[in-house]
């Protein structure tokens, strides 16, 4: 089989350089292991950061160790008695066509309740953090106006169409005209804002202005960069930030200023501003299922995917998915479902 590993730290944006394809041997499964077959591998930028040696709060990737991945898969043969040859599993993998993996660490996918990739999507992890930022950590009201940054991606997408189902004010904000109108037409928000259009944080403030005039209750924050800059002095008293994600900085570059002069307005507005990583919450994952399995199964919810095509095409997937090229959750196709 072939997998891929970090062959070096990227200093900003990856390149093709910070990864190799190479063949690997897997040994027949020992007891409390599955071998299987890769089906799907997601693409998260959260990977961004485990290719850096900084501290965060997963370590980081070892140089010539395999990258890994959420990923949905067809056990091929088991040395354990909870799982047999022909089950479809998800869970953390290698970017790799087949893996021994333990069988504690991985859970059965409930056949038919969706397709295969959807656990990788809007059933998984992503759909899990719209869920948790907007209800457990946002705590968002019916009535409210929320901000969803990148709000045509995986989790931005989920948390403006849970939002608006809410009875909220919803303006999203996304990169480029297509996108934007996707939001709009698609996945429930009110207004979106082009913010690669905007040249800077003032403008794009200034049209959060108009879309909202009497202020932002919420907003989910996908980004950091401008868009929070442009946000923050639209924050309501008693605001409440989700901050999710910050991808604009997590190549190091669109770097902030030390703190910006909206900083103050987190005190003048008594805003609450919140960090989470959706493992924390994964307790919950039944409540989340419980209200998003039926809408998907009603076909009352909406994603798109970006489909690369084999192991091979993943690192240039993942540097597109750092530039805003997927449109929707990005995925790899490693083998036939
Ligand atoms: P997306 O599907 O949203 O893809 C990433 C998107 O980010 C791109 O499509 C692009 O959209 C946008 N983007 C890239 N660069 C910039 C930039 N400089 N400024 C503004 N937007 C940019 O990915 P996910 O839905 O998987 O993740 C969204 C965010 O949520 C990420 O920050 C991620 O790290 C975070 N996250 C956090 C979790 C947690 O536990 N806290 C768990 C999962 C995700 P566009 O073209 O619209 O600019």
């Amino acid at each position: 089989t072939r997998q891929i590993v970090l062959a070096s730290r990227p200093e900003a944006e990856p390149g093709p350089e910070n990864f190799r394809l190479e063949p690997t041997t897997l040994a027949d499964p020992g007891p409390g292991e599955v071998l299987v077959r890769v089906i799907w591998m997601s693409l998260d930028p959260y990977m961004r950061g485990r290719m850096s040696a900084a501290k965060s709060y997963v370590p980081p990737i070892e140089i010539d160790a395999p990258m890994n991945a959420g990923c949905v898969a067809e056990v091929i043969s088991s040395g354990d008695p909870s799982l047999a040859p022909g089950d479809v599993v998800y869970g953390l993998m290698p970017w790799a066509e087949h893996a021994l993996v333990p069988a504690r660490e991985v859970k059965r996918v409930e056949p038919g309740a969706a397709p295969l990739a959807a656990w990788l999507g809007v059933l998984g992890m992503p759909g899990m953090t719209a869920w948790t930022g907007l209800n457990r950590i946002a705590a968002a009201q019916p009535g409210e106006t929320i901000v969803v940054s990148a709000a045509t991606g995986a989790v931005g997408s989920l948390a403006a169409q849970l939002a608006r189902r809410k009875g909220m004010r919803v303006i999203g904000v996304a990169g480029g005209a297509a996108k934007c109108a996707r939001a709009v037409q698609e996945y429930g928000c009110h207004v979106c804002l082009d913010h690669r259009a905007a040249p800077d944080a003032r403008t794009l403030s200034d049209q959060i202005k108009a879309a909202a005039p009497d202020g932002v209750d919420v907003y989910f924050e996908n980004v950091g960069g401008k868009t929070l800059e442009a946000v923050i002095p639209r924050m309501n008293v008693h605001g409440r930030i989700a901050v999710c994600g910050t991808i604009a900085w997590y190549s190091g570059v669109d770097n902030p200023p030390p703190l910006p002069p909206v900083w103050r307005t987190v005190l003048t507005r008594r805003l609450r501003i919140e960090g989470f990583i959706v493992f924390d919450h994964y307790a919950h994952t039944p409540e989340f299922l419980a209200e998003v399995q039926p809408l998907v199964a009603a076909g009352q919810i909406k994603w798109r995917e970006t489909i690369a095509d084999g192991l091979d095409a993943a690192p240039a997937a993942f540097m597109g998915l750092l530039q805003g090229k997927n449109d929707g959750k990005q995925l790899v196709r490693i083998g036939a479902d």
